[in-house]
Formats: structure tokens, sequence, C-alpha cells
């Protein structure tokens, strides 16, 4: 597989690029779109990143004309306008890891220290600042859909996704049929709220046996809803462990679903893709890590791993040795504000061709 950039991406090219910085966005104008296909002739991919920007906007010019219902809205690149905050419920059984994947995402808690938590007894609700503010709610398994204790409309009127997180180290069954239950009430009542599946804990399966796992779960479920003649909801499945990257993976597709400023952002992404010629683009939520948009090209847990590393060996070294902030910059006025860029670069690669470059970006 090959991983991150473009190889020539820090190599002085033999007609020196005329920009200060190559990784400064530049906006495409007639004039710097076609600088840029003259200066990388012989270069495939800014070609193929133009093609692909285009083809993303009118697809999204053609969804935007075409969509008539929500049966597709959860699809990568459609959206729902909802107003206030991006709100996910967490659902599933008892100890299936809803807490938990809450906690280590957006609270910071070591998954080993997820072993001492409490259960919970009644609607948690909590707000969380990440790059926007994410309201999350988690709903214990003892209130069911129709216990008088559980208001529904405070709770689900503005939800944009519920997570049902379903232990695939225990019995499943169980959970199963609960989420289908879930699964049909908010088509009936709520259906403009996403339905995802965390097939959770897949850390303590084989790679074989986590695979039939994923199939088993999915078919069931199509199955199921099929039968009940809800086949076309719409359901993302992921699977996810708070041991790994995976549930941070998850969370950030689940809340990119949420943003109405994701198509513009992908767009962006590709444009800077073509224009600095990088071979894969993420906007990083620093505090939660989890990925706010990436560019249109495949993405690999892999990349994002290595990415969301990086990030926290930065984050290490700027607490020990300090760094400019831009408050520090403009108060004390000695720094210019064209050199108050926070950037960094490191390889991983013995022959230096491949590099992963951090650039802080502020809102
Ligand atoms: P809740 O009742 O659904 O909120 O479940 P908790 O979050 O309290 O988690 C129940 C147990 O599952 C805890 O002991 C967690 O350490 C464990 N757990 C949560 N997520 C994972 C996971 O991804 N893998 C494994 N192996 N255990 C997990």
């Amino acid at each position: 597989m090959r991983t991150l950039f473009s190889e020539n991406i820090l190599s002085p090219s033999p007609t020196p690029v005329p920009q200060r910085n190559p990784f400064e966005l530049h906006f495409a104008t007639a004039s710097s779109l076609s600088h840029t296909s003259s200066s990388a002739s012989t270069q495939s991919s800014p070609r193929q990143h133009d093609l692909l920007t285009q083809y993303l906007q009118q697809q999204q010019q053609h969804d935007e004309s075409t969509r008539t219902s929500y049966e597709s809205s959860s699809d990568r690149g459609h959206h729902v306008r909802r107003k206030g905050n991006p709100k996910i419920l967490f659902m599933g059984l008892k100890k299936s890891g809803k807490s938990s994947v809450q906690k280590v995402v957006f609270q910071k808690l070591s998954p080993a220290d997820t072993l001492f938590l409490e259960p919970t007894t009644k609607v948690e609700q909590t707000s969380l600042r990440t790059f926007t503010t994410i309201d999350t709610a988690e709903i214990p398994s003892h209130l069911t859909l129709d216990s008088s204790e559980l208001d529904h409309q405070p709770l689900f009127s503005n939800a944009g996704a519920v997570i049902w997180v379903l232990d695939v180290q225990d019995e499943y069954l169980a959970s199963i049929a609960a989420l289908i239950e879930t699964a049909v009430f908010l088509s009936e009542h709520y259906p403009r709220i996403n339905f995802e599946i965390f097939i959770h804990k897949i850390d303590g399966l084989s790679e074989e046996y986590k695979y039939d796992t994923f199939r088993e779960v999915r078919q069931r479920v199509q199955d199921e809803l099929s039968d009940l003649g809800h086949g076309d909801r719409s359901v993302s499945y992921y699977q996810t462990s708070i041991f790994d990257h995976s549930i941070f993976e998850a969370m950030s597709k689940v809340v990119q679903k949420l943003l109405p400023q994701l198509p513009a952002m992908e767009t962006l992404l590709n444009k800077l893709c073509s224009t600095c010629r990088i071979q894969k683009a993420y906007l990083f939520d620093v505090g939660s890590k989890i990925y706010v948009a990436t560019d249109a090209s495949p993405t690999f847990l892999r990349d994002y791993e290595v990415c969301s590393d990086y990030i926290d060996v930065i984050v290490d070294i700027k607490q020990i040795y300090g760094w400019h902030s831009r408050e520090d910059n403009e108060e004390g006025g000695s720094v210019a504000s064209g050199d108050s860029i926070n950037e960094s670069t490191v390889t991983l690669d013995p022959s230096g061709e491949t590099y992963v470059y951090a650039r802080e970006v502020d809102e």
C-alpha cells in the first residue's frame, strides 16, 4: 500500500517554484491552475485531483437538485441541515461499551481505565467542546423505547445520529433484536436521524472471525428490517474498539455527516491536494483527534493512524518546549504575522521521500 504523500513533495523542482511556502493554499484562478498544470506536466496526480474535484462538485450539485427524500441522506456527501449543535445519542445493551466510547473519544480517558466505569442508570447528557460543540446523550439499556420514564421528544427531536453499540464479545442476538426495534421506531417517528451501528469490542476477535461477525450482523439487520418493511432504511456499520484507532475513525465519520460545512471543506482539501501535490490530507480536531474532513482520495486506517499519532507527538513536544501561539505573537508584536504559522514535518521513510506535514489552522 502506498501511504500518505507523493514522493517528491519536498524535493526541490528543477525550476524554482515562485511560492514562498509550497504548502500555502492557493485558491484556483485561471492563471494559478494553468501554472500548476504546466509546472507539473509530468505528474498525473494533480490532474486527477482536479478532475476529482470537478466530479465531486458536479455530483453535489446533482444531489442537491435531485434529493427528494431522506432515504439516501446518510450516504457520504449528503447532508441534512439541522438547527443547533450536532447531537449524538448512544444506545445499546448494558455493558456494551457506550460510556467507554464517549469517554475515550471525547474526554481522553485511557481505555484501560474504562474497566472501572460505573454503570449508567439515567439518561446522561453532555456537551463537548471540540472544534464545534457536540451534544451527546447516553440512554441506559433499562429505559426501553416504550418505557414511560423515557421522554422521546427532548431526546430525539433535535438528534442528528443514534449510535447503537453492539458488543460482539457477548451473545449479540438480543442486542440485534433491540436495535431493530430502535431502527423501526426511528424510521417511523424520526426518519431524519442517522442510524449508526458500532460492531464493538472487535479487539477480542481473530481477523477471520472479525469479518464473519461483521457480515453476519449486517445481514441479520438488513434481513429483519426488510421483513418489517423498512428495508430502505439507511444504516451504517463500523467495526470498532477503544483499544485502537478504529473508534476515532468511526466517530469521525458519524460526526462528519452532521456538519453542513463538510462538502465545502472537502472541496478545499481536494484543491489543497491538487495544488500542493499532497497525496492525502486530513483536517483534524486536535483535542479529540477525530478528523473533520478529508479529500476525495481513498482513505486507509493506517494513514489516519500515522497522522493521529503524529498529532500526539506534536502536542507532547509543545507541552514540553512551548510554541508561539497566535495570541503571543499579536500581543508581543515582535513576530510578523506571516511568521506565526505553526507547522512541522516528519519523515518515516529511510529514503526521506514520504513526509507527514502538520500545520495548524484556526477556526
Ligand atoms: P455501558 O454499560 O454500555 O456504558 O458499558 P461500559 O462503557 O461501562 O463498558 C463495559 C465494559 O466494556 C468495560 O469493562 C469496558 O472496559 C469494556 N469495553 C468497552 N469498550 C471496549 C472495547 O472496545 N474492547 C474491549 N475489549 N472492552 C471494552
